[in-house]
């Protein structure tokens, strides 16, 4: 008896085979909406982690040695295999994850994007010639894949933050072995199944559930992995990063954020309200550029507070398989009690409630989207990410103070400004701290552009044509003739 959903496999999947933790250990998985466990998946530790390396490792030569052409038509098969289970790819997402089923399909057709990108990218990797400072020597720059790339990605975006790490490694060349976040499994697993469909040979992507100290630990100490790149919090990038000295990998860290978005009195309101709408509440709020703070100028901000309210109290929470809903549960319950402290927090130092407070009425995990007013410095959503659907609005007089306020964290990833003024949008889009910066944009991330965050939000660029660069060295060759 099978009640497996189409691609949720419960192994995982190393030099191309289909396997269990060797405990034979396994560990459940749990649908947000309904707190069902759906099945399970394999507990692995360091064994099982060492052996998908030494696969990558002895993939890597042949993968890499692949021309750029046969390397880039296996990706685009990729992407094709995406495109053509977006639906039951996104009903798996939304099932182990909670999402509303538009914003899975989104996910998976963004997922397909990235592959694609990339799968074009490949074909791009020049090198230099430089001119020479002595006549008998000729000076050529090439770029090489790192080697074996291990890859840890988290569970808001669990399709999507693979796809910019896959498609980049195996355009480059390299090898990979990933470790998805144990909440949601299922769509990294779903990535095997995909690769072997594509042609992908075998031990070129290897994917690894279970114990995430275990299998981080052997991914940081394992000299054979050349490269790590994480999504997460701040805390795990940091320990990743630093146990990643020892054998000196290179590090891509995409992690928190406590991103501003910054309403001038000259900005088209209603057009900032649906930017935040779509910059708040996507994902329920669980995502790293999810704006964190409002901070709106006095002129607008009572115009503000009340249109973001009252669109705030239209959207669906619910299950998000069924149609129309806007907001599936959060991930977890730890999730729901930081939003609950965020908010107890914010109402007792005298922040306003205009709109939601507090669990929704149809339980488990389940938050009504919220927005307090009147919030200032002193309360922990101005430092710290909520990371749930709580829109806390500061109040700013001056351009030159919103600056000061927007890049007083130390948090650097996303950032989103409305105006009509061309110099105030020059001024402040130069001034924000951030990786990233949405002027009269709130959903700004495409394949073509690159994503990646400034101080603790960590370093490295995905996606665009930058996106390629941190899974090649550089070798810089002095030929004498
Ligand atoms: P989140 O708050 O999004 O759960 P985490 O940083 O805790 O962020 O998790 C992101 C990913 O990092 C997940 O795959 C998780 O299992 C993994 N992870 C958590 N702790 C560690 C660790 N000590 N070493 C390696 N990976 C870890």
């Amino acid at each position: 008896m099978s009640q497996n959903l189409p691609f949720q496999r419960e192994a995982n999947f190393i030099g191309g085979e289909w396997v269990g933790a060797d405990s034979g250990k396994t560990f459940d998985v749990t649908n947000p909406a309904t707190g069902k466990t759906i099945g399970v998946v394999p507990d692995s530790g360091v064994d099982e982690t060492r052996r998908a390396i030494a696969e990558a490792e002895a993939a890597f030569g042949d993968w890499g040695r692949k021309t750029a052409a046969v390397r880039a038509c296996i990706l685009r098969k990729l992407a094709e295999a995406i495109e053509a289970n977006q639906e039951d790819l996104a009903r798996l997402l939304t099932t182990e994850q909670g999402k509303a089923i538009t914003e899975a399909r989104g996910e998976v057709g963004a997922s397909a994007a990235y592959v694609r990108w990339f799968s074009e990218e490949a074909r791009r990797v020049y090198g230099d010639v430089i001119p020479s400072p002595w006549p008998e020597r000729r000076i050529m720059v090439i770029r090489q894949p790192v080697g074996v790339v291990a890859a840890i990605t988290p569970w808001n975006f669990p399709t999507l933050m693979l796809s910019r790490k896959i498609g980049a490694a195996l355009a480059a060349g390299c090898t990979v072995v990933a470790k998805p976040a144990s909440q949601t499994p299922y769509s990294a697993i779903a990535w095997g199944i995909l690769a072997e469909e594509a042609g992908v040979p075998p031990g070129v992507l290897n994917i690894v559930t279970g114990a995430a100290r275990a299998i981080g630990g052997e991914m940081t100490a394992n000299p054979a992995v050349r490269k790590i790149t994480f999504t997460g919090s701040t805390a795990v990038g940091k320990k990743l990063t630093a146990d990643a000295a020892a054998t000196m990998k290179r590090v891509s860290m995409e992690l928190g954020g406590n991103a501003p978005f910054l309403v001038f009195d000259d900005a088209d309101l209603d057009a900032a309200v649906d930017g935040a709408m779509q910059s708040k509440y996507r994902n329920a709020g669980q995502t790293c550029v999810c704006a964190n703070r409002f901070l709106v100028q006095s002129g607008v901000y009572d115009a503000f507070v009340e249109k973001l309210a009252a669109a705030t109290r239209q959207l669906k929470v619910g299950n998000g398989l069924e149609d129309g809903v806007a907001l599936g549960p959060l991930i977890d319950d730890a999730a729901v009690k930081k939003v609950q402290e965020h908010v107890d927090d914010a109402l007792s130092k005298g922040g306003r409630l205009v709109a939601g407070g507090g669990r929704h009425e149809l339980g488990g995990t389940f938050y009504t989207p919220t927005v307090i007013a009147d919030v200032t410095s002193q309360m922990a959503v101005a430092r710290e990410e909520t990371f749930g659907p709580l829109a806390p609005v500061f109040k700013f007089e001056e351009e030159a103070e919103a600056i000061r306020m927007a890049n007083n964290t130390e948090f650097g990833l996303a950032a989103y400004a409305y105006t009509r003024d061309l110099g105030r949008t020059m001024r402040v889009m130069e001034g924000l701290q951030y990786g990233q910066v949405g002027i009269n944009a709130g959903v700004i991330t495409t394949e073509v552009a690159p994503f990646g965050g400034v101080k603790d939000s960590g370093m490295g660029r995905e996606g665009s044509k930058y996106g390629l660069d941190d899974y090649l060295d550089i070798k810089y060759a002095c030929l004498g003739i």
